[in-house]
């Protein structure tokens, strides 16, 4: 029984690192003409409404999102993401949030193409007809993980993979590892970005090195954390981990954190941008 519902959450500062830094893969992705398919394994509903019951109960995207919305002088990197954010909103107000799948849709290109999967029965619908008649979509009900094994490797051989769990059960981190290294083996082309919370530092720092065990080369960690550890109570900061990750990635990451954290945390966070396993130099020229 799924409880997790992204509406709560849409827009919070977890939010803005992923799918900034999803919004600069795919435009590393689309410098090639050569179509690609984005593969999110997770995907929520599609769309929220920031005014819903469920945005309004913890109002987490006032932290998040607001925060970047009033910014006068945002920084050129966001500008795809907030584009795409805009594109959701008529005139000023912020009403609207896109998640994963919209945000995505709004960047790609006509050749391109977007494989959802969402188990949650009433997000699944609301995301069904998000993109009925969209021909560059397909939705399925089905375990994103295990979906994974049936995408992958893709026809276009070109392939960028969102992660997205909800980690509701404690179980989920080692799933995901054992889907990821299968994914890996039998696609070791694509990007994947898997998205991981920061509630209890062990716990983290426990997955981060499962993760590098898989023995998967070119593992790229992009965290925010806009408050200290804290030992389990309630998610003080998020992160990115990239396999394969495009072209300048960490770069940009090392522009875009410091910036983040002075709007969502008056600079007062902590964030980090690793290769948790280094890339190589001769790698790097061929990638994508
Ligand atoms: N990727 C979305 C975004 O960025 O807008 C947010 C996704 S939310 C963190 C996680 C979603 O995964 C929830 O909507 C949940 O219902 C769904 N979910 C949980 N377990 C799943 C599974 N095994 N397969 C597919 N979806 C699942």
């Amino acid at each position: 029984m799924l409880s997790y519902r992204h509406g709560f959450h849409a827009g919070n500062f977890a939010d803005v690192l992923k799918h900034s830094l999803l919004s600069l893969a795919i435009a590393a992705l689309k410098q090639k003409v050569k179509p690609f398919v984005y593969i999110d394994t997770h995907a929520g509903a599609g769309k929220y409404a920031l005014k819903s019951e469920f945005a309004q109960k913890t109002g987490e995207y006032r932290e998040g999102i607001a925060r970047l919305w009033d910014e006068k002088q945002p920084l050129p990197l966001l500008r795809d993401y907030l584009a795409a954010v805009r594109a959701e909103n008529t005139g000023n107000r912020l009403a609207r949030y896109p998640g994963s799948p919209q945000l995505v849709r709004r960047l790609v290109r006509s050749q391109d193409r977007l494989s959802l999967s969402e188990l949650h029965t009433s997000d699944f619908q609301v995301l069904q007809q998000l993109y009925a008649g969209d021909n560059q979509v397909t939705v399925a009900k089905e375990d994103g993980l295990r979906m994974l094994g049936k995408k992958l490797p893709p026809i276009q051989k070109r392939a960028l993979i969102l992660i997205d769990p909800s980690y509701e059960l404690k179980s989920e981190y080692q799933a995901v590892v054992q889907a990821l290294a299968a994914a890996y083996h039998r696609f070791a082309g694509g990007v994947y970005a898997l998205w991981y919370p920061v509630i209890d530092r062990d716990a983290t720092e426990r997955f981060m090195r499962l993760l590098v065990a898989t023995g998967i080369p070119k593992q790229l960690r992009i965290e925010h954390c806009v408050a200290a550890d804290t030992a389990g109570r309630g998610m003080t900061g998020a992160g990115m981990v990239f396999f394969n990750p495009p072209w300048q990635l960490d770069r940009q990451a090392e522009e875009l954190l410091p910036w983040l954290d002075g709007v969502l945390a008056a600079g007062r966070g902590q964030w980090r941008v690793d290769w948790q396993v280094p890339e190589t130099v001769a790698s790097a020229a061929d990638r994508n």
